[in-house]
């Protein structure tokens, strides 16, 4: 069969195999840790629910605009104003099938074949993958433990080309965990504007900060940068609502008319009831928000502290999103080695760091329990013992 170059070239999800072996484990009855979960082990909210429940009974099962309902829309102008200092008119802001449609559908209306697209590493698995899809071409940004997983201006400033299109930042970042502040995004604004390279911003964890660290849009420092800067959030991560596929973004008029045209000829709208779901999310008491932050807070304290008490191991104190990036170099393995090992042989199911980039690492989310957490845990402290 003669598939088209653009999907021959598309690396299997190295999550999902992770994640299938540790199902065919707990089908076999094996009692296996998980700490693969990109999503909250939370239940979505019951106001949230309800008010989806409403829509379906009352009839609202229909087509609507494919950008999205407005009264939606214009919640989402608000939130923008209200939480990131952002100005977006409704026109601006199409929903989606998720915020990983939006940063698809993104990177899909700016980037043409041949365009270079720079990406830090650690970096989410489907930023390459998508904009290879596109044509174009990942510019990977090597990061380092030093600067807290982080690019820095120069780094960018390195590694752009004539060809360079677009940056994509992710902060909090999956799978590193790390916030970037005010100053850093300012000066990898001031890069971007000067080249006129335009910025995907991938705020979807930006509820779920820690110690302190506050959320930053890049697009609220400068006229220059938010002309340039396509905002990205979503429902997922802040309402526990990863199910419902439902995210958003905020962009320069041109380029939210040219993805409403591209989703209009691709997935229609995003499902119409979901829509009543997502409108109550943010209209409704944010106390559901910070309940869970709370509560993987409490989790990344205890993680973290256990990890930093393993010999062989180490990771930075992550302060955004709900993952823990581990050094294991010293042991000398390739990641993917090392979580297959410590899933045979201690029911601890990971994901190799090379997923993002760096077979330096794995990942840990503590979107589970506090038992999983702790047992998981004595389990990865008895397998270092012995490797
Ligand atoms: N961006 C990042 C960095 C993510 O980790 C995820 C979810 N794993 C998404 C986007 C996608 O979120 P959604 O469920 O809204 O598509």
């Amino acid at each position: 069969m003669q598939l088209a170059t653009r999907v021959q070239e598309l690396t299997p999800s190295l999550t999902l195999a992770i994640d299938s072996k540790a199902k065919a484990l707990k089908a076999e009855g094996i009692d296996v840790c998980g700490f693969g979960a990109g999503e909250p082990d939370m239940d979505t909210p019951e106001h949230i629910k309800a008010a989806c429940i409403e829509a379906i009974q009352s009839g609202f099962t229909k087509y609507t605009p494919s950008s999205g309902v407005p009264e939606l829309r214009q919640a989402i102008s608000e939130k923008f104003k209200k939480d990131n200092n952002l100005e977006y008119k409704p026109s601006q802001i199409i929903v989606s099938n998720g915020a990983k449609q939006s940063c698809y559908n993104a990177v899909t209306a700016v980037c043409d074949p041949g365009d270079e697209v720079i990406i830090p590493a650690p970096y989410w698995l489907s930023y390459p993958e998508m904009v290879r899809l596109a044509g174009a071409e990942p510019v990977i940004v090597q990061t380092t433990e030093q600067n807290t997983w982080k690019m820095t201006a120069e780094q960018f400033e390195n590694a752009m080309t004539p060809k360079t299109k677009m940056i994509i930042l992710n902060s909090p970042g999956n799978p590193t965990g790390s916030v970037y502040t005010k100053e850093e995004l300012r000066a990898i604004s001031e890069v971007a504007a000067e080249e006129e390279i335009y910025i995907l911003s991938d705020e979807i964890y930006e509820k779920l900060t820690y110690e302190g660290a506050e959320h930053i849009s890049i697009a609220s420092l400068t006229p220059e940068a938010h002309d340039l800067t396509i905002t990205v959030n979503g429902f997922s991560k802040a309402y526990a609502m990863t199910g419902w596929r439902l995210g958003y973004l905020g962009a320069p008029e041109a380029i939210a008319k040219a993805i409403d045209s591209m989703q209009s000829h691709s997935t229609s709208n995003p499902c119409s009831f979901a829509q009543k779901g997502g409108l109550a999310a943010l209209k409704g008491d944010q106390q559901c928000v910070t309940d869970m932050r709370d509560e993987f807070d409490i989790r990344r304290e205890y993680m973290f502290d256990r990890l930093s008490n393993i010999s062989g191991l180490s990771a930075i104190r992550p302060l955004g999103a709900f993952y823990i990036l581990v050094n294991i170099s010293t042991y000398g393995l390739k990641s993917q080695n090392f979580a297959d090992r410590l899933l045979s042989k201690a029911n601890v199911a990971v994901v190799p760091g090379i997923a993002f980039g760096d077979d330096r690492t794995i990942r840990l989310s503590y979107a589970t329990s506090l038992d999983v957490i702790k047992k998981g845990l004595d389990r990865l402290e008895e397998f270092c013992r012995t490797l």
